[in-house]
């Protein structure tokens, strides 16, 4: 199943509840202390139109909120034990400021030698955006309601239609995988603009559009954009 990525940010350091401990110690192989960990949130996902005029459902953040707990955060989307910086503890859709609904990580990292340059690069602000690597059942085209997995329409996200934009919808949380910090947030982003034209299995019937949008591409196109994938996740 393709993987999505999209770009979030930190927010400011979590207080550490009593409920947050136990909730991190549910995740930790040893009792850990407040004093031991440092935290922070991350405003994953939401609900609003993206620049790549796709949304996430309500649904799908719901269901995004019950797969993250115990995902790990990587770093650049690498999954390595040794660039593994921390884990998410909890997860909830909350009212996102300035309007709309989003989907909030709360993540630990244990407090130690290896892990202070990245706490103080996330305190400092140095290290703030992030982005989301999660599978959604279904991209459902808000013009027509084709599933863009199953069925390919002619529809290009963005366009106007009689006087409506057309708007992809990422409904149904099928899995969580990971969310990572991001250095240098073009990379995964210029990963997940070719990731995310989905097409059906078969891919278009015939080109809509040639050289507008990615939508035109043909099956060579989504291989690349699979390939481009795995390089995201696994350099
Ligand atoms: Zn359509």
């Amino acid at each position: 199943m393709a993987e999505l990525f999209k770009a979030a940010l930190v927010e400011k350091a979590a207080e550490l509840s009593e409920e947050a401990l136990r909730l991190i110690n549910q995740q930790a192989l040893r009792d850990l202390k407040a004093e031991e960990v440092f935290t922070f949130r991350l405003a994953a996902c939401n609900d609003q139109v993206d620049r790549d005029d796709e949304r996430f459902t309500e649904e799908a953040l719901q269901g995004f909120a019950e797969l993250f707990p115990g995902r790990p955060v990587l770093m650049d989307h690498r999954w390595s034990a040794t660039v593994q910086t921390a884990r998410v503890y909890a997860a909830a859709v909350e009212d996102k400021p300035g309007g709309g609904r989003q989907l909030v990580l709360s993540c630990y990292m244990p407090r130690m030698d290896k892990t202070e340059d990245t706490i103080a690069a996330i305190e400092t602000g140095i290290l703030r955006e992030c982005s989301v690597g999660v599978a959604v059942e279904r991209v459902i085209c808000s013009i027509c309601g084709k599933d863009q997995r199953r069925e390919w329409c002619e529809h290009i996200p963005g366009r106007e239609y009689d006087g409506a934009r057309c708007v992809f919808l990422l409904d149904g949380a099928a899995e969580a995988y990971e969310v990572s910090l991001v250095a240098v947030p073009t990379q995964p982003e210029a990963g997940v603009i070719k990731a995310k034209r989905y097409g059906g299995p078969e891919g278009p019937a015939e080109d809509p559009q040639p050289g507008k949008g990615p939508g035109a591409d043909s099956q060579a196109w989504q291989d690349e954009a699979l390939l481009e994938l795995e390089k995201t996740r696994f350099v």
